[in-house]
């Protein structure tokens, strides 16, 4: 069949095409998991599935020569609810699997890692799963991690909002609104009081720390002469200032206990998913990249201007950044201002545009490996920026 492509001759453009197509959401990337490995498989890669018990995570892995240094790759794969590969993960899929196998061709000495890292968006059992697999020690040994990212630019690393989601559930008594309303006590009372003092709190915060506090009401009740006897709230919680974030918690807290002694209910309340922390940036990681992908006559802005930028998002790869020297870097597919997570980016990721920059991407990743196997003064740089960022 025309559209059947073997692993083993598979270049970076089928996969990425393939990965697009399969179209599976976070947690649930099966097809594209099983395609990626094959792919390594066939190139000489000792995989490891199931990786760290998530179901569609993996671990590839090359030995070249003496195998050190050690530098691992960060492919996703997943797509958005709905719409598809709005977010390129198809992309990044294909870069991460061919910036590893052009680097095993381009040194000769290192251990070439490839980490499959499902569900970037959150949308499953296994949101964020960079940062568990952070926390279960993947990139111990591990020198150096490379990732990407396709958007309306090229840069060399962004800052990020750490950010921790919650789930409060409220308790009350129902009873008849007309009836009996002297018995009920209303779980939803205590929902929209803790909205409003939220709302309040807001104004009481640091402007220096990007803090954001997105809620709404998952449930509220089931018939308005019922008194809601369970009420349910989400939240997320952002900032640049990871110690700052856990004293937003602690006030958050005091406030759900208030609004709940105020109207004789009772609460539970549950994390969603790992924190993600802010991005470690790492200076002579994103200049010699910066410098590689300005050699190529692209316009690519310096680090310092794109950490400055007040961060829109957050993300998984910043608890990466935390354990390992780690970059990410963003490729361009689309216009500037181009919106992501829209019908233009989906077209994006599919486009002669997208396959010309993940050609770019490729060599720039692995020409990055190869100067971090060879280059010992680069190697001890990244190390000391990693240690005082
Ligand atoms: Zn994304």
């Amino acid at each position: 069949m025309a559209d059947e492509t073997s692993p083993k001759d598979s270049d970076y453009w089928e996969v990425a095409t393939k990965i697009f197509q399969f179209n599976e959401v976070g947690s649930k990337e099966f097809q594209s998991s099983k395609f990626l490995v094959e792919v390594l498989k066939s190139r000489g890669f000792v995989v490891r599935e199931k990786y760290l018990n998530i179901p569609t995570a993996f671990r590839a892995e090359k030995i070249v020569g003496t195998g050190k240094p050690t530098i691992g790759f960060l492919a996703e794969y997943d797509a958005l609810p709905g719409i598809g590969h709005a977010c390129g993960h198809n992309l990044i899929a294909s870069s991460a699997v061919f910036s590893a196998i052009r680097a095993t061709e381009k040194i000769s000495d290192g251990t070439i890692v490839v980490f499959g890292t499902p569900d970037e968006e959150g949308t499953g059992e296994w949101a964020g799963s960079k940062a568990i697999m952070a926390e279960r020690g993947a990139f111990r040994g591990i020198d150096l991690v490379l990732g990407s990212h396709p958007g309306d630019g090229w840069n060399v690393g962004s800052q990020s909002l750490a950010v921790q989601d919650f789930e409060i559930t409220f308790r009350g008594r129902a009873a008849h609104e007309a009836a009996d309303p002297d018995t009920g006590r209303s779980a939803l009372d205590a929902a929209i009081l803790t909205y409003n003092a939220v709302g309040m709190m807001r104004q009481h915060v640091r402007r220096d720390v990007n803090f954001v506090m997105h809620g709404i009401i998952k449930e509220g009740g089931t018939a308005s002469n019922v008194t809601p006897e369970k009420a349910v709230l989400t939240y997320g919680i952002r900032a640049t200032d990871v110690g700052y974030l856990d004293q937003i918690v602690k006030r958050f807290m005091k406030i759900v206990e208030g609004c709940t002694m105020a109207t004789e209910t009772t609460y539970s309340i549950r994390r969603i998913g790992p924190m993600f922390t802010t991005t470690k940036p790492n200076k002579t990681l994103s200049n010699w990249i910066m410098g590689n992908i300005r050699s190529r006559g692209i316009n690519c802005p310096a680090f310092e201007e794109t950490f400055k930028d007040i961060p829109r998002g957050s993300t998984d790869f910043a608890n990466v950044s935390q354990v390992v020297p780690a970059l990410e870097v963003g490729f361009q597919i689309a216009d500037e201002g181009t919106p992501w997570h829209s019908r233009e980016s989906l077209e994006a990721a599919t486009s002669r545009r997208a396959k010309e920059a993940l050609s770019v991407i490729i060599d720039v990743l692995s020409d990055t490996a190869r100067e971090f196997s060879v280059n010992r003064k680069f190697r001890e740089d990244i190390e000391r920026d990693f240690r005082n960022g």
